[in-house]
């Protein structure tokens, strides 16, 4: 997708903090982070969301739920915890529409979110 930010970050036409990349995925740090870890893990191919990755893909959400273990393991937050997030459509906050997983950690995360 041409317009698409993510996909302009994966073809390197924008620049970003990559912390992990696979053959499918891209983890790298979210330009204003909510958490000492916050790390996006996106897809390569164009998703709008998690629920267009879900029904076209299974297999490929399932690998970038490992890939975001991988960032908090990487980051050193696996054992203290961390969460991962899909802000589906505006009314939750969602504001690139290219499917992303927020990995945060690093700091008390407070239930529920606001
Ligand atoms: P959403 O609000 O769609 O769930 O998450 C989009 C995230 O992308 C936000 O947390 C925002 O800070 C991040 N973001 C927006 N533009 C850029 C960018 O150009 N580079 C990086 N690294 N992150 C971005
Ligand atoms: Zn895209």
């Amino acid at each position: 997708m041409t317009d698409c930010l993510f996909c302009k970050i994966i073809a390197g036409d924008i620049p970003a903090k990559v912390v992990r990349e696979t053959d499918r995925t891209l983890a790298f740090r979210d330009i204003n982070p909510q958490a000492p870890t916050h790390v996006l893990v996106i897809p390569k191919g164009h998703h709008r969301d998690v629920a267009a990755l879900a029904a076209t893909d299974a297999e490929l959400l399932a690998a970038l739920l490992l890939e975001a273990h991988e960032v908090a393991a990487a980051e050193g937050v696996a054992e203290t915890g961390y969460r991962v997030v899909f802000n589906t459509g505006p009314q939750a906050g969602q504001t690139v529409f290219h499917v992303h997983a927020h990995v945060l950690g690093g700091r008390d995360l407070r239930w529920p979110p606001g």
